[in-house]
């Protein structure tokens, strides 16, 4: 069986399911596979469908579920939500492919793991035969929040609270929110950055007055630091390889790169995962915006946060503090949770880490960063509209702009795969601006325009957006984020007692 323990106490053993209940440890660290045992070779997954492809990944880390339970999860999730067959489909572009992980309910990336966690959840709570109530708190810098309230709405057994931070989210993202649907689901805004949103997050598990107003509730969390987001991430790496051979373009067994736009690190390190249980990649190219701490890091092997908070056109890539790195460092240590805990220790305290050069060395081993500017970034929209007839999002311009200078640099044509994270018509002023040079003032009249000029429709969860009614307009200092998670707790607990 694959146990999951914390990265900072590796006697905080839990099995799949229980690690999926509860999220994060109460140490603050991360549940991560203790070894990887099992080996998926790609030869298996060659012409599954997606969703065939998903039960045979999922339940090879999850293996403590049956492979009936997951793969009514897998068939619940990857259904007509999505509106392609596919699921995520593979597009050529002149220097390779783009893997689109946007057509599912809430057009982001996130859905793919997000329609599925909900069901991981309910399975595991049915397992235990437990009937508490889970609350899921969740930082979004974005996109999470939309899916992840989407996958919940109204989910027997579960409550679930959004922090995004107040300035930072497009305008699309924020109505997405505002507008959702469900008893269960409350969406709160935070004056301060996602790093904020995620501390408060964070701090839930371990706060006294958040606990002790838990009465018959268990906080759990919908961001990436949940292993059933983690592991359900896998599973489109194999997919997409698999399309590939299908196609033609590579023998089984040839490796190829992928190039991904990186915030909190969850989605690339997805990407390792798949390597370590051995889908041939040679190269985890980590793409980064202007907030390019990561880049630096690959680099140097010091972390730190000595810089300014950028907002983008990005937004969901605006993040300093990627908590899923601390999952790869643990790997790469060996399994040091003393190593481990210093290093964050000393993140908080004094805003940096610094690794040694054999886990540096590790690192570069497969991992090579790239950091892209607003203006690249325009530019690469602009580009890839004109002269290959493709709408991109930001996010995606980000990892399209990494991989050509990943490319022009080393001369590594090895087939390359951009993560494709996001569709564009959630930033369609930025994407509008970036291909004609106009700015429009409003998102609808710019979502409409673009439209026009592209020829390819807008996604109707986006479409009707427009004249939904909004629900939620609560915003908070950032100082009062575990007050408003207790009161949330309290309220859950008398709903139910
Ligand atoms: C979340 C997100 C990312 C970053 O993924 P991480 O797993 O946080 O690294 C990139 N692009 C989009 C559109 C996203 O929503």
């Amino acid at each position: 069986m694959t146990r999951y323990i914390s990265t900072r106490n590796t006697a905080d053993v839990l099995s799949g399911h229980e690690a999926v209940i509860a999220g994060l440890a109460k140490d603050g660290g991360l549940y991560t596979p203790e070894s990887i045992d099992v080996t998926i070779r790609p030869e298996e997954i060659l012409n599954d469908s997606y969703q065939e492809c998903a039960v045979k990944i999922i339940h090879a880390l999850l293996d403590d579920y049956t492979e009936e339970e997951i793969r009514e999860c897998a068939i619940g999730a990857y259904d007509e939500k999505f509106d392609t067959d596919a699921i995520v489909p593979l597009r050529g572009i002149r220097s390779g492919w783009l893997m689109e992980l946007w057509h599912g309910p809430t057009s982001a990336f996130k859905d793919i793991a997000l329609t599925i966690l909900p069901r991981l959840l309910t399975c595991a709570y049915q397992k235990e035969n437990r009937n508490d109530i889970v609350s899921i708190l969740t930082a979004t810098s974005g996109d999470t929040g939309k899916a992840a309230l989407s996958g919940f709405a109204d989910v027997p057994h579960t409550a679930i609270t959004v922090f995004y931070p107040e300035i930072g989210v497009s305008p699309i993202q924020k109505k997405q929110m505002a507008t959702s649907k469900g008893d269960n689901v409350e969406v709160i805004a935070v004056k301060g950055n996602f790093d904020d949103c995620q501390r408060m997050v964070k701090e839930a598990v371990s706060s006294k007055e958040v606990l002790d107003a838990c009465k018959g509730v268990t906080i759990s969390s919908a961001n990436s630091i949940n292993v059933g987001r983690l592991v359900p991430q896998i599973v489109y790496y194999y997919y997409s390889y698999g399309e590939l051979v299908s196609h033609d373009i590579i023998r089984c067994g040839e490796p190829v790169n992928f190039i991904v736009p990186t915030g909190n690190f969850g989605d690339i390190l997805a990407g390792y995962l798949a390597k370590r249980i051995g889908l041939p990649i040679n190269k985890l190219i980590c793409a980064s915006n202007s907030n390019n701490v990561l880049t630096d890091f690959l680099e140097t092997g010091h972390y730190s946060l000595d810089r300014e908070f950028i907002t983008t056109m990005s937004p969901s890539m605006d993040i300093l503090i990627s908590s899923n790195l601390e999952r790869l460092l643990f790997m790469l240590s060996g399994n040091n949770d003393v190593k481990i805990s210093a290093m964050m220790d000393s993140l908080k305290q004094k805003g940096s880490y610094r690794i040694d050069d054999v886990m540096l060395q590790k690192l570069k081993e497969t991992f090579k960063g790239y950091w892209t500017s607003e203006e690249q970034c325009a530019a690469t929209i602009h580009d890839l509209f004109v002269e290959q007839n493709t709408l991109i999002d930001p996010h995606t311009a980000v990892g399209v702009s990494a991989m050509e200078r990943y490319q022009k640099e080393t001369g590594d044509f090895t087939p390359a795969i951009v993560l494709s994270t996001a569709s564009p018509y959630k930033f369609c002023k930025d994407v509008y601006f970036s291909i004609t040079g106009e700015r429009l003032d409003d998102d609808f009249e710019a979502m409409d325009a673009l439209e026009k000029l592209s020829g390819v429709k807008v996604p109707a969860n986006l479409a009707e957006l427009k004249n939904l009614e909004v629900r939620f307009t609560r915003s908070i200092e950032k100082e009062d984020g575990l007050h408003a998670i207790a009161e949330r707790m309290k309220g859950l607990s008398d709903a139910q007692n």
